[in-house]
């Protein structure tokens, strides 16, 4: 099973996508609530993919997204964020992410559900 970490400031998201992805069978191995949780919870768990927001407290995505790949170069991360500024999105996948999730993820919403399921296989697939 795929391992996934997900990081969210927003509780009500990281329960919502807590049961998506494991409706989805996916092993959702932990939970953090900003970046600097979100590093300690990389170290614990080494998750095969992080589910990462942007806009959080103490530390940003785009801050954690740089620590995590600086611990392992081939993490497969990829944002989940409201943040719409082209520039913001070019620097996350500059930076490593391994793709660009756009919220809202609605259950039951299957437009939003595929969106997740391509982003999630593609950075499975991601070579090492
Ligand atoms: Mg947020």
């Amino acid at each position: 099973m795929i391992k996934v970490l997900i990081v969210d400031d927003n509780k009500f998201i990281t329960h919502a996508m807590r049961n998506i992805l494991e409706e989805m069978d996916f092993n959702v191995v932990g939970v953090a609530h900003d970046g600097l949780q979100g590093i300690e919870r990389f170290m614990e768990f080494w998750p095969d993919i992080t589910l990462l927001d942007i806009t959080m407290p103490n530390m940003d995505g785009l801050e954690c997204l740089g620590k995590i790949m600086e611990m392992n170069s081939t993490a497969r991360v990829v944002m989940l964020s409201a943040v719409q500024d082209k520039h913001t999105i070019r620097n996350c996948l500059a930076s490593g992410a391994a793709g660009f999730l756009q919220k809202p993820i609605r259950k039951g919403n299957a437009e939003d559900l595929g969106r997740l399921s391509r982003a999630l296989e593609h950075a499975a697939g991601k070579t090492v």
